[in-house]
Formats: structure tokens, sequence, C-alpha cells
């Protein structure tokens, strides 16, 4: 599409107010200039990453000619990944609608003194009220540590992994050692619905698709998480000053109700750090947003992102190394005006709302992401010299690992392979070819004719698997 056609589509989008079906459209891009083309398109990116080598864009399905005529490879993914389908059962399908998330944490703490009344810290644009839930052991002054999500309303992958996690926590207190652990160190915050009047937007099913928050003042919404303080409009990648964009970033920081409760709410509680979950990609994203490069705590976010992304899978970085960079994100603020830890999981889900009719994958990701929530707790309390007995370490449930004990590595690798029984060892190079098969634990001498560069080792087993990344220097 050249530069008038992008322009003369953006026109289109905006005048095109009627709300028809959504579609997900999946480009593959190979390089930089792939990848620009489409983030130059007009396009709404919906997920993708560089290194898999495609990119996602959501479009009115109207405009699927367009799209597939300036991206001839490009493939239109099912229909019920975009937006929601009528005759799914209850509100949203498998996933939790708004009513039900209600009722829910309504019930979870009725059912347990762990678990504190839905407690009203903010209302949204609509006035509806925007809520927290706490569940813990140890009393007001333990460390906090908070998950989150829906600050998209067409993301319900991201609840479902945090009502789990808040269901494992309450029903495994006592039994399991690290769940039992958690609670009785740390308070243990849940926001499960930040624009709420968007996920209500999306009922009934069959229609609305909508990420943003429900002030229409200007446009058709303002993308919340372009909307925090910290680098707010620092430029105009993956971050839009124009009102029609599904990046619109406001008209200033914090301008909008939701962005100002939870503001608030961290000004108050002080998290150590937590997860803002969104979908979807299989990612797990760390600061800084606003600018590829590293934080000062780039160290803690590379190890734990290892940790915690690698045995499930999920590629993990800052969105510049992954994506574009974005501004005016709660990634950034949380760190910049608390130093407080905070990721950005992208569930693995088939697009917005692919697990609707079919639970099964609902579960696997509330299950790989439950193994992310429990290290992500377990870390933070370290950190600040809350440290578990042995034995509550992992649970019982240990979470494969491969660890490499000396990095870089000259001409023997050391490692350890930890959490599986008798899994498949093997060394790849970035491009993920592999190179080499290990047996066992230990060592291996490195071929003296393998070029120097960035290795990874894996571990593999019954679909289970882990990974290190090495440098090889001589
Ligand atoms: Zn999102």
């Amino acid at each position: 599409m050249n530069r008038c056609a992008a322009i003369c589509f953006t026109l289109l989008a905006l005048l095109a107010s009627e709300a028809s079906a959504w579609r997900l459209v999946r480009i593959p891009v190979l390089t930089d200039s792939d990848f620009a083309l489409v983030a130059q398109s007009g396009f709404e990116i919906a997920s993708g990453h560089r290194g898999q080598g495609f990119v996602d864009i959501i479009i009115q399905d109207r405009y699927l000619d367009i799209a597939l005529e300036r991206f001839p490879e490009a493939k239109v993914l099912p229909e019920e990944w975009a937006q929601p389908m009528p005759g799914s059962r209850n509100e949203f399908g498998y996933y939790y609608g708004p009513n039900e998330n209600n009722a829910f944490w309504a019930e979870l703490a009725e059912s347990s003194d762990l678990v504190d009344t839905p407690t009203t810290f903010g209302t949204s644009y609509q006035g509806r009220d925007i809520y927290h839930v706490r569940i813990t052991n140890a009393g007001d002054d333990a460390p906090v540590i908070l998950f989150n999500a829906l600050i998209h309303g067409r993301e319900p992958g991201g609840n479902s992994v945090v009502i789990d996690f808040a269901q494992w926590l309450t029903s495994e207190y006592g039994s399991d050692t690290m769940a039992t652990f958690i609670l009785d160190n740390a308070q243990i915050y849940f926001v499960p619905m930040i624009n709420i009047d968007a996920y209500y937007y999306n009922l009934p099913s069959g229609g609305p698709n909508q990420r943003k928050n429900m002030n229409f003042t200007l446009g058709n919404g303002i993308d919340l998480n372009r909307n925090w303080g910290y680098m707010w409009g620092y430029d105009d990648q993956g971050s839009s000053p124009n009102p029609s964009s599904g990046t619109y970033r406001g008209t200033g920081p914090f301008s909008e109700p939701e962005t100002q409760a939870m503001r608030d709410l961290i000004n108050e509680l002080l998290p150590l750090g937590g997860f803002n979950y969104h979908t979807y990609g299989g990612y797990l994203l760390y600061p800084w947003a606003y600018v590829n490069q590293p934080t000062p705590d780039q160290a803690i976010f590379q190890s734990w992102g290892s940790q915690m992304a690698g045995p499930i899978g999920y590629s993990r970085g800052r969105p510049g190394e992954l994506l574009y960079t974005t501004n005016g994100d709660a990634l950034d603020w949380e760190y910049a005006e608390h130093g407080a830890l905070f990721f950005t999981p992208e569930v693995d889900d088939n697009g917005f709302w692919g697990s609707q009719n079919d639970s099964s994958l609902i579960v696997t990701n509330n299950l790989a992401c439950r193994s992310m929530n429990k290290l992500l707790c377990m870390n933070l309390l370290a950190y600040v010299g809350v440290t578990a007995p042995q034995n509550a370490a992992l649970g019982g449930a240990s979470v494969p690992s491969v660890t490499v004990s000396r990095n870089p590595v000259s001409s023997l690798l050391s490692y350890t392979v930890t959490g599986f029984s008798s899994p498949e060892v093997f060394v790849m190079d970035i491009t993920g070819r592999i190179v080499a098969r290990l047996s066992g634990q230990g060592a291996w001498v490195v071929p003296a004719d393998l070029a120097c560069g960035v290795y990874r080792i894996a571990a593999r087993e019954n679909g289970v698997s882990a990974e290190s990344a090495f440098t090889l220097l001589r």
C-alpha cells in the first residue's frame, strides 16, 4: 500500500462508525522492512513477533480484500479468534464474563477466610465499580504482589489466568507448601477487570471488540495501556495521538478514571511487583517499553524472565526487542515510579477470543501461567529477604529447568538439568538448528570448530521443555 492508499485506508476506517464483524489476519514478516510495511500500512497490529516471523492485524471483515491484496501471503485466522460469537455458552463461552467475574469473586470471598470481600477502589468512565480482591494469611504490613487483567477489554485469557491463580492459592493453602508460604508471607492483590466498561460493552456477543475504554468524547476510546504517566507520548511508536487509533493515548497522562484508579492503588499499596496480564502471543515483557534499552535492573528482569517463561516456551524481552516500543505503558510507570518489578505476560491464547468454545486451551494456558505466578511470588519475596524453607521452594512439583553454571563458555559447557526424569537434551544455534545432542547431566566438550556466538541448551520431555542461553567465546 502506498502512502496515499494508507491515508485513504485510515480515513475509511475513521468513517466506519458502524461496527461489523472483526477478523485477525496473520501476515508473514521476515525482515525489519517487512515489519515496517505492516506498521506503516494503517492497519491495527494485534500481536506478533518479529523473531517468529509474523504479525497479526485486526480489521473489520469488509476490509479483508484490501488487506489480502496488500499482503497476498497473509492468512485469515478463524472467526472466533477475533470476537465473541453469538451462541457461545454463558457470557463469553468458557471465559468468565463480567457478571460471572462478579459472582466468582464474591463467592470466593464468602467461601474462605483468606479472601477479602471485593473492594471498590475506583469508578470507571461509565460509573462502574473497579474492585480489587486481597488474598492473604499475613498481616496488613506484609509485602504486596499485584495481579491484574483486562486493561484491554477484549483479552479474557488474562482474566482466566488470574481467576485460576486466586482459586489455586485459596484451595491449596494448607496442603501445598508453596501456596501456604506465599499466603503466609504476602498480601496477594487481584484486580480482575480494570477496563470493566469495555468488557461489558463486548456483551452481548457477536459484534463489538473493544480494546480501549468507553470514553468516546473524541473518538472510540482511550488505550488505557498508553495512558500512564511515565514517558507518556514520548513518540508515536506503538502509541498514537490519533483518537481513532487502537493505541490512542488520550489527551494527557492519566486522563482516564481507570488509570487514575490504578495509579492511586499502586501508590497506596506499593507492591513489590506483579503481572499485568494481557493476551495474546506467548510472551513475557519487561521494561523499558518506551525505548529499546535496558533498565538498571535488566539482570533481574532477564534472569527471572528466563526462569519463569523458559519452561513454558514463552519469548521474553523488552517490547522493542520482540515487536515495537510503546509509551505510556503501565510497566514503565510501575518501574520508574516505584522500582516495582512488574512484567507483562501476553498469554498464548488463540487470538483474543479463540478459546471461547474450547476450554482445553484455557486450562493449558492457566496451568502454564500458574507456574509463572508461583515463581514470581517466590522471587519477589526472596528479593526482600523473605525466604522459603527448602521444602516450600517448589511445592513438590519442581519447575523443569536447564541451567548453565559458567557463562560465557570457552571449551567446556557445564550444565544442570532439573525437573525432568529422562529428557532429550540438545544444543541449538540462535536459528533453532540443533548442533549437538547431549546425554544426561553434566558437561559437554564444545567442538573446536563450532563458531563463537549465542547458543541455547534445551531439555525436552513429554511436550515440556526448558532452555537456557549461553555465549560461546574463545
Ligand atoms: Zn493488551
